[in-house]
């Protein structure tokens, strides 16, 4: 920070202390209390100017009476010594006495008026006395010559001096009654403006406190509404994670550092379904949760977690190996399968993990790791814990590279083995289970790659994300509907043939054209064509999926729900999918056998589909149990390596004609 800013902060911090209610107040109360001392200071400032004032006037008046008593003891002296008939010795020493000290006295009162010149009767006093002075001082000098004389003559300046300073006196009274209320008055008026100015000092200080605080309120919500933004653009507002683009700027930084780390992506398993089974709330609720215990696990790594988006999660610690990645990845699932209660149900979260450490980007060849070398291979290890089944973790290492320099080289190569024609259609039967007999095929595409052949879980998932499953699923439409149709041409044969479409079809009506062509071009009837679906995570726009199958359905063709009871279909999907076909999968036939509850849980799919009048097909029947037990539990139609594995069309027709044949007791061509 620096001082400039660091003052700016202070002083902002001064304000808000200042802004608050008890700053307020602490603020007005200490302007009143300033108001009220400078009233006392004023009040006492005036009282000491009074009394300074009434000492100099006593002193002005007392000095009228004191002098006008020495002139009376002097005429006395010298009316005793008259009476006497002589200034005796006594007498002619208590008269120079006092005329010493009325000579004192006059000069005190010269001084006096030397301060009040303008008052004449004051002037005219010192006149007499200086008189009365001079007259006893002769007389003191010449030793008493005639004390008549000394007495009329001092009789006579006695009295002008006793008039004058009676005037004198009165002028004191008078002036000093008029300074007084002038002073007064002047005092009083001051103290007024005194106070109406400290009380004007005291308003306009509270105007400005209150718009000060207005101002630091004002600039608070400013701080707070770019907190706000700051916070929309590097946080997810649901969990309180840093979002992507924060998680990609950390990461960034902490790969530049050149320390190891390792990144785990984290994914939530089946979280549709969760939205669609317990609601949006309980959706929210499972990402809060997972949410929190990234949060907390990642505080103890001292690394960080992110919401990518959806149900994407992101993990980064500080360090290397193996054992950090497990010892993340096992708490990680451990806390994040604790049961969840929302509206009284319990949820148990599942999760897969993805991980790889940034020391092991490029096979650990070296050079700067970027985020999105790191992310790829990170998510690549999520992918395959995806494959690998739900609720379980991978780590990246040699093996996944590998697959992913293979996944690669497909992304580049398909759209060359779609135009060049290294895609086939290999055919599967479905059968008849009460008597094993074909009736239809499902369309599996095959990919001839060098010299070997690649099933379609290996590269369907690619093509889906690239997009080029469109034109996949259009070549193997093409063919199969061609084949199946000159096959049934040629041999006298009935049998449909079912295909399967990526739902990235189902949300334009594109798909509704090209069946139709390929209809047309095979010269297929239309309800020899199943076209099977199966729900993913894709197929978001429910409304427009249902638009697009009601087209197809309306050309005459079927539609299976391929995979049910996967968890990727959902009851709430057959409720929106209106199709003529279940296709239940595989993986209900497990411990079909020797379980009673799978059993159980299989009736219950089987009855669910003859309530909503749909034609049934079991997948992945391997075994004459597996046939025998389904037939006894009423399933009319399956599919499986017990009856034939997809094969080559020229083989899988053949064979079905064959046994059709033979069973019709006719000799197959
Ligand atoms: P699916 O549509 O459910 O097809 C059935 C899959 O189960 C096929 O795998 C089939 O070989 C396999 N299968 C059949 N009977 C048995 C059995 O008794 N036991 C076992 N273990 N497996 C059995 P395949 O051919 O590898 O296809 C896998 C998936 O790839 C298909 O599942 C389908 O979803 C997708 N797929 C295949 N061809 C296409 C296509 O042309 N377009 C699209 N979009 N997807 C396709
Ligand atoms: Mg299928
Ligand atoms: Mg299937």
């Amino acid at each position: 920070m620096t001082p400039r800013e660091s003052s700016a902060r202070w002083l902002d911090r001064v304000l808000d202390s200042f802004a608050s209610r008890t700053g307020l107040i602490s603020v007005i109360g200490l302007l009143l209390a300033v108001c009220v001392a400078a009233g006392i200071y004023v009040q006492s400032a005036a009282d000491r100017l009074q009394q300074d004032h009434a000492a100099f006037r006593d002193r002005d008046i007392r000095i009228g009476y004191v002098t006008m008593s020495d002139v009376q003891r002097l005429v006395l002296i010298a009316q005793l010594a008259l009476d006497a008939g002589a200034m005796t010795a006594p007498l002619a020493r208590d008269f120079g006495a006092v005329a010493d000290i009325l000579q004192g006295r006059t000069e005190d009162f010269r001084r006096v008026m030397s301060e009040r010149k303008q008052m004449a009767s004051g002037l005219a006093a010192i006149r007499h006395l200086d008189r009365i002075v001079r007259l006893a001082n002769d007389a003191i000098a010449a030793g008493f010559p005639d004390d008549r004389a000394l007495a009329g003559a001092l009789l006579d300046a006695a009295a002008g001096a006793r008039r004058t300073l009676i005037l004198y006196l009165d002028d004191m009274r008078r002036q000093a009654h008029r300074a007084q209320e002038s002073q007064a008055l002047a005092i009083q008026r001051q103290m007024r403006l005194m106070l109406a100015n400290l009380i004007v000092l005291a308003l306009i200080s509270m105007v400005a406190l209150v718009l000060l605080r207005r101002e630091v309120m004002g600039r608070r919500d400013r701080d707070r509404a770019e907190r706000r933004v700051k916070f929309l653009a590097f946080f997810d507002t649901l969990t309180e994670l840093p979002n992507r683009a924060q998680f990609q700027d950390r990461l960034r930084d902490m790969l530049a550092t050149n320390e190891p780390l390792v990144l785990l992506y984290i994914d939530l398993d089946d979280f549709k379904m969760i939205n669609d089974t317990y609601g949006h709330l309980a959706g929210d609720a499972a990402l809060r949760h997972v949410g929190g215990v990234l949060a907390r696990i990642a505080r103890l790594y001292c690394g960080f977690a992110a919401r990518l988006g959806g149900d994407e999660f992101a993990l980064v610690a500080p360090g290397d190996g193996a054992d950090l990645q497990r010892a993340l990845c096992d708490r990680i699932l451990a806390d994040a399968a604790m049961p969840l209660a929302v509206d009284g149900e319990l949820l148990t979260i599942g999760l897969s993990i993805g991980t790889a450490a940034s020391a092991g980007v490029g096979g650990g060849r070296g050079g700067a790791v970027t985020v999105d070398m790191l992310s790829r291979i990170t998510d690549f290890a999520l992918y395959a814990a995806k494959a690998e089944g739900r609720g379980c973790y991978r780590l990246h290492d040699s093996a996944l590279e590998q697959r992913l320099e293979e996944r690669r080289a497909m992304v580049e190569e398909l759209p060359e083995a779609i135009r060049s024609g290294q895609l086939e259609a290999y055919l599967q039967p479905k059968v008849n289970l009460r008597d094993g007999q074909a009736f239809g095929f499902e369309a599996l595409v095959r990919w001839t790659r060098g010299d070997h052949l690649v099933p379609p879980g290996q590269f369907i998932h690619i093509a889906e994300e690239s997009g080029l499953v469109i034109e996949i699923d259009n070549c193997i439409l093409r063919r199969a509907t061609k084949l199946i149709a000159e096959w049934n041409a040629a041999h006298g044969t009935g049998f449909s043939v079912s295909v399967n479409l990526s739902a990235l079809h189902f949300s334009s009506l594109r798909i509704v054209e090209w069946v139709q062509d390929a209809l047309w071009e095979a010269q297929l009837p239309p309800e020899l064509l199943t076209l099977e679906i199966t729900e993913t995570m894709v197929m978001r726009d429910w409304t427009q999926a249902r638009k697009v199958v009601g087209r197809l359905r309306a050309l005459g063709v079927r539609i299976a729900i391929d995979d049910f009871g996967t968890g990727f279909s959902s009851l709430a999907y057959l409720r929106t999918i209106r199709a003529d076909e279940l296709k239940i999968d595989r993986s209900l036939l497990h411990e079909l056998d020797s379980s009673e509850q799978a059993r159980l849980l299989l009736g219950s799919v089987l009855d669910i589909a003859r309530n909503l009048e749909l034609e049934v097909i079991v997948e992945g029947i391997e075994t004459q149990d597996h046939a025998l037990i389904l037939r006894d539990m009423g399933a009319g139609r399956g599919q499986g390596y017990f009856y034939g594995r997809p094969a080559p069309p020229g083989t899988a027709l053949a064979e079905a004609t064959r046994a059709q044949h033979a069973a019709d007791g006719t000799v197959a061509s």
